[in-house]
C-alpha cells in the first residue's frame, strides 16, 4: 500500500465524471487499497478517486469507529430529508462551507469483491455517501453552498504557514 498525493483545486480530474469500473482487478484493489491508506494518513472520513486522480467510480469511507466501507460504481437509489450541515474536503484545503444534505439515504454499489450492497447511511455516514459520490460525478461541495457567503476560509492556528 502506498499513500497517493491528494488533488486539490483547481486540478481539472476534479471536474471530470468518473467512469464506471467494468472489472475489479488487481489493479482495483491496489487503487483501493492506497485510497484507504491515504485517507487514513490525512484522517479523513472519505475519499474518491478522482480525489487521487483516477477519474473511475470507486471511493472509500470510514466513519471513526466504523469499519471502512468501499462503493464501486455507487448509486443513490433513495434519500430522505434535508439538513443544513458544515463539511470541508481534502480537495479544497483550509475551507469550510455551509450547504444542505439529505438526512437518510441509500447506495446501491459493489464492493471490492464484485458483489452487489446496499448501504443505508444517516447524519454523517449520508453526507459522506453524498460527498463522495458527488465527487465521482465532478462535483464539489463548494458547488451546492445555499450563498457563496456560505464558505469560510479557516483560520490558521498561530505558527502555521499557508502554502
Ligand atoms: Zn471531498
Amino acid at each position: 500500500m502506498a499513500i497517493r498525493p491528494i488533488r486539490v483545486v483547481p486540478d481539472p480530474v476534479l471536474r471530470q465524471k468518473a467512469k464506471r469500473v467494468t472489472t475489479i482487478d488487481g489493479s482495483i484493489h491496489h487503487l483501493v487499497d492506497d485510497m484507504i491508506e491515504t485517507m487514513r494518513a490525512v484522517s479523513g472520513v472519505g475519499l474518491a478517486a478522482t480525489q487521487v486522480g483516477v477519474p473511475l467510480r470507486v471511493a472509500v469511507i470510514e466513519i471513526p469507529g466504523e469499519d471502512v466501507i468501499t462503493i464501486i460504481n455507487p448509486e443513490v437509489i433513495e434519500r430522505q430529508g434535508e439538513c443544513i450541515i458544515t463539511e470541508a474536503c481534502l480537495s479544497v484545503p483550509g475551507y469550510q462551507g455551509e450547504l444542505k444534505r439529505s438526512v437518510f439515504v441509500k447506495v446501491k454499489a459493489k464492493d471490492r469483491y464484485g458483489k452487489v450492497f446496499r448501504v443505508r447511511g444517516e447524519e454523517l455516514l449520508a453526507q459522506a455517501l453524498e460527498h463522495e459520490i458527488d465527487h465521482l460525478d465532478g462535483v464539489l461541495y463548494v458547488d451546492r453552498l445555499e450563498s457563496p457567503e456560505k464558505l469560510w476560509k479557516l483560520v490558521l492556528k498561530a505558527g502555521e504557514e499557508e502554502d
